[in-house]
C-alpha cells in the first residue's frame, strides 16, 4: 500500500514555519503524518549538522510501520545538502535528481520580476503576518508574462545558498532541471544558470545535440514545453506528469527520484505522479528563500513598473502600445 509521508529535516529550525507547513499538509488527502508533525516532538531541534538528519527520520518514517514497498516521502528543508545526501545514499544509476530553479537553485536579486513578485502580481503573496496582500489593479503590470520576459533579460539571479553550485556539482546521478518558466525565457534562464556556474549539458537525457520541443495539453490547457541541455521548461504545467512524459520520450527509467522545489503544489504533483508510476519519491520542500513581501518591496515594484512603462512609452512606442492595450505576446 502506498503512502505519502511528510517528514521534517532536523535543520528546519523555525518552529513557526514548521507549524505552518504541518498545517498546510493536513489538507492533503494522501498524506500520512508522522508524529513529528502531529505532536511537534521535533520542535526543539536546532541541529544544523547534516550527518544526523536522515537517521532518525528514516527510522521514524516507518517503512515497516506502513509496509510500503514504494517510498513516497517529503521533507521540509532549508539546505540543498539534505537532498544531495539522500541521492548519494541511493543507487546512482537508477536514481534521478530533479531540481527546480527559482527560489531553489537560484533566486532573484531584486523584488521586481522575482518569484514572489509574480505571486504578488497574481494576488497571492503574503505579508510578514501571513496575511494575503491585496494587489490593486493599478499595481499590476499589463501583460504579466511580457513584463516577466523583459525583466528576466535585465535582471540577474544569485545562488539560493552560498554553496549551491558545489552541492549541485557533487551530485553523481542523472539530473533534470525542471522549471515552471516558459521556454520563451530560455536564453535568459541559461545565461543566469551559467553565471552561477551551472551547466547541465553533460547531464542531458538526450544526446547533447538533441533538444525536445513539443506541445502538451493538460486539463484543457496547451503549453509548448522544451527540454534542451538538461533544462526542462514546462510553462506552469504539472511537473510530475511532465517529468514522466519526458522520461518516456527519452526512454529513461529510474526506480527513484529525488526532487527539490520551493512550491508545495509542485511537490504534491510530483508525489502523485511518481506514486502512480511506482517510482520511489524523495521530495524536498525547500523553504530557505523567504516568500513574504514587505511594504518596501511593494514600493520598489511600483516604482520599477512606472519606470519601465516610461522607458517603453518614450523609446519603444510600438511595443508600449501593444502592452498598454494588453496585446500580449507571451
Ligand atoms: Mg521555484
Amino acid at each position: 500500500m502506498l503512502k505519502t509521508l511528510y517528514l521534517h529535516q532536523a535543520n528546519v529550525i523555525r518552529i513557526t514555519r514548521k507549524s505552518l507547513v504541518c498545517a498546510a499538509m493536513l489538507g492533503l488527502s494522501s498524506t500520512v503524518f508522522l508524529t513529528g508533525c502531529a505532536t511537534g516532538q521535533n520542535d526543539t531541534l536546532h541541529d544544523t549538522t547534516h550527518n544526523a538528519i536522515h537517521e532518525p527520520l528514516h527510522a521514524s518514517a516507518g517503512h515497516n510501520e506502513f509496509s510500503s514497498d514504494i517510498v513516497n516521502v517529503v521533507y521540509s528543508t532549508t539546505d540543498l545538502h539534505d537532498a544531495v545526501v539522500q541521492a548519494n545514499t541511493l543507487d546512482a544509476q537508477s536514481t534521478l535528481v530533479v531540481f527546480d530553479i527559482d527560489d531553489t537553485l537560484l533566486t532573484a536579486t531584486e523584488f521586481f520580476g522575482s518569484d514572489k513578485w509574480y505571486d504578488w502580481q497574481r494576488g497571492r503573496a503574503l505579508n510578514e503576518s501571513g496575511a494575503v496582500i491585496p494587489t490593486s489593479d493599478a499595481e499590476k503590470v499589463n501583460c504579466l508574462f511580457d513584463t516577466l520576459g523583459m525583466v528576466f533579460e535585465i535582471a540577474t539571479n544569485k545562488p539560493s545558498q552560498p554553496n549551491m553550485a558545489n552541492l549541485v556539482h557533487s551530485v553523481n546521478n542523472d539530473v533534470v532541471i525542471l522549471t515552471a518558466r516558459s521556454g520563451a525565457y530560455r536564453a535568459a534562464t541559461m545565461r543566469e544558470l551559467a553565471r552561477n556556474d551551472l551547466d547541465f549539458t553533460d547531464k542531458s537525457l538526450t544526446s547533447p545535440d538533441v533538444g525536445l520541443h513539443y506541445d502538451v495539453t493538460l486539463n484543457g490547457r496547451t503549453a509548448t514545453v522544451s527540454y534542451v541541455d538538461g533544462v526542462f521548461m514546462v510553462q506552469g504545467m504539472d511537473k510530475g506528469v511532465l517529468l514522466l512524459d519526458l522520461l518516456e520520450r527519452t526512454g529513461r527509467e529510474y526506480s527513484s527520484v529525488v526532487f527539490v522545489d520551493d512550491k508545495q503544489h509542485n511537490i504534491d504533483n510530483m508525489a502523485d505522479a511518481l506514486k502512480s508510476a511506482g517510482i520511489n519519491f524523495y521530495g524536498y520542500h525547500y523553504t530557505r528563500i523567504f516568500k513574504t513581501v514587505t511594504p518596501e518591496e511593494v514600493a520598489q515594484a511600483n516604482a520599477a513598473r512606472i519606470a519601465l512603462g516610461e522607458l517603453l512609452n518614450t523609446h519603444f512606442e510600438d511595443r508600449a502600445e501593444h502592452i498598454n492595450h494588453r496585446q500580449c505576446d507571451y
